[in-house]
């Protein structure tokens, strides 16, 4: 995809994030690394989703330098860029405060395997980055730590983390990270929750 593209694509996804009510007011935020540019595009600060355009969006380097965009980018951008610098084959980043899973990250609670679907499009089970200051790299470091063989983690106290080789596939993750927090809320509330052995798990892996 060349940068407009990668523009087009982000603002839906930013957009769609929004419609399923995974982010809520001017939460969360959204980025895809341009190799094209060297830079990486990302969602402004406190802008709403409803009214966003693609003049809207910040591109700007790594260190922060602004590239393009009349916007302040999102205040999560050290977050993003921490990820990029480490992690060369993901090129996007996306995180919610999707209310379910959001709970399990007040609660500082990992969400086990429960679904068949959280092997192919979270890697497992869902782990919990310890808290990170809002708007410092540390949010990016303490989730790197959790996201070695995962596409998806909780962010303690505020709310989750997807990452993807493609705006799709971080979307996907987000998708299927709120979906299982929801139904294992449903389940931790219905009765005996059994959870995918390590067996039916690896044999999903191999499959
Ligand atoms: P921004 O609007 O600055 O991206 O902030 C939203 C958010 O979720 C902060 O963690
Ligand atoms: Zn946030």
């Amino acid at each position: 995809m060349n940068s407009k593209e990668l523009k087009e694509a982000l603002l839906e996804t930013a957009k769609e994030s929004y419609k399923l009510g995974l982010v809520a007011g001017t939460s969360g935020n959204v980025s895809v690394y341009d190799d094209e540019r060297d830079a990486m595009i990302i969602t402004p600060s406190s802008i709403p989703y409803e009214t966003m355009t693609l003049e809207d969006l910040v591109v700007l380097k790594l260190d922060g330098t602004i590239v393009e965009g009349h916007n302040q980018p999102s205040s999560e951008w050290r977050m993003h860029a921490q990820i990029f610098k480490e992690r060369q084959d993901i090129k996007c980043v996306l995180h919610t405060h999707s209310p379910y899973a959001t709970g399990f990250a007040v609660c500082r609670e990992s969400i086990p395997v429960i679904l068949i679907e959280m092997v192919p499009f979270i890697g497992g089970d869902v782990p919990v980055a310890k808290f990170g200051m809002p708007g410092t790299d540390s949010v990016g470091i303490e989730a790197l730590k959790v996201l070695k063989d995962r596409k998806a983690c909780l962010l303690s106290n505020h709310g989750t983390l997807a990452i993807g080789e493609t705006i799709d596939k971080a979307f996907i993750s987000s998708i299927y990270l709120e979906d299982a927090a929801k139904i294992y809320h449903i389940a931790k509330n219905a009765g005996d929750v059994k959870v995918l052995s390590e067996k039916e798990i690896d044999a999903m892996r191999n499959s």
